[in-house]
């Protein structure tokens, strides 16, 4: 049986100290600020973007949403963007990907001004993570790393395996691990052996968009499972990239979805863009 480490509750607890900090900030006239950008209707985007104005209201933060219609120009999006780079009491700017066809996500992304890029998605912030100097991490993979810590997990040392290597999930995920001393082997579709590796780890990290992908007898008895998967299984009901069922006896700890790790990346959104503000306000 493995301890199951709720996303729900190591969450709730990251949006309290935001917020009791936003207090203080609040307390110095500082109000961190987000601006959310959505363009078009896709229907999942706008239930993250609903998602994240909720959050903000709740640890005490200002939101501003954009919406622009999905035929807005690539011209009109970085202007919005350079606008907002410049309003100070706006500390966090980000865009709702997938952005519609016609538009270059690469370009928005580098427009956002890298002290406001609280998805971390920037070159500069990517490459800041990769020697270690980071303000922001992007909020998935630093998500998973403080319920690793809150678990009292030891990093140092161990065999960790991370199948996916997206730029959002896989490849800082690996990093992140890496900084604490563990051995990591990034994984993807062209692996071969994928089965041998994974059964080695003791730290194994799926992001790979595939429901129920890792079974049982791809897991070490006694590994840490941690699933960053959102997907729906044959029922249309919610799922990991782990096969939970099959996995969970043979874990120590293991992650669920729901309630995983899906609730820490808005947590972690909100962590960032406080820090955003504290940044921009020379505090700290
Ligand atoms: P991507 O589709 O960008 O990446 C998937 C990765 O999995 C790729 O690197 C791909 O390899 C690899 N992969 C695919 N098939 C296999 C296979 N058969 N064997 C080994 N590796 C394989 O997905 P993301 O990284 O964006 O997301 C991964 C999952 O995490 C999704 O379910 C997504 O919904 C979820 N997610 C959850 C978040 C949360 O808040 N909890 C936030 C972001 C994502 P290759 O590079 O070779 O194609």
């Amino acid at each position: 049986m493995a301890v199951i480490i709720s996303g729900k509750e190591v969450s709730a607890r990251v949006r309290s100290e935001v917020k009791a900090e936003c207090e203080q900030l609040k307390s110095k006239g500082i109000c961190p600020g987000l601006a959310v950008i959505i363009v078009g209707d896709d229907p999942a985007s706008k239930v993250y973007v609903n998602n994240k104005k909720k959050a903000c209201a709740d640890v005490g933060f200002v939101s501003e949403e954009y919406a622009l219609p999905a035929e807005t120009t690539q011209e009109e999006l970085l202007a919005l963007v350079e606008k907002l780079n410049h309003r100070p009491e706006i500390n966090g700017i980000l865009c709702q990907l997938p952005l519609p066809k016609h538009l270059d996500e690469k370009a928005v992304i580098n427009a956002i001004s890298p002290m406001k890029d609280v998805d971390a998605f920037h070159p500069s912030n990517v490459g800041r993570i990769m020697i270690g100097d980071y303000h922001f991490l992007p909020c998935t993979p630093a998500g998973v790393m403080e319920m690793v810590h809150t678990a009292g997990i030891e990093v140092s040392g161990k065999n960790c395996v991370v199948i996916g290597r997206s730029n959002i999930v896989g490849k800082p995920m690996a990093m992140l691990l890496l900084h604490e001393n563990g051995t990591v082997t990034i994984c993807h579709s062209k692996t071969k052996n994928l089965k041998e590796i994974c059964s080695n780890a003791d730290i194994l990290v799926a992001a790979v968009g595939k429901p129920k992908f890792v079974k049982g007898d791809m897991v070490k008895e006694g590994a840490v499972v941690l699933d960053v998967g959102i997907n729906r299984d044959e029922n249309g009901k919610l799922c990991g990239d782990v096969d939970f069922e099959e996995v969970e006896p043979k874990a120590s700890y293991i992650t669920p979805v729901p309630g995983g790790v899906g609730p820490m990346t808005i947590a972690m959104l909100m962590k960032n863009t406080l820090m955003a503000a504290k940044i921009q306000n020379n505090i700290e």
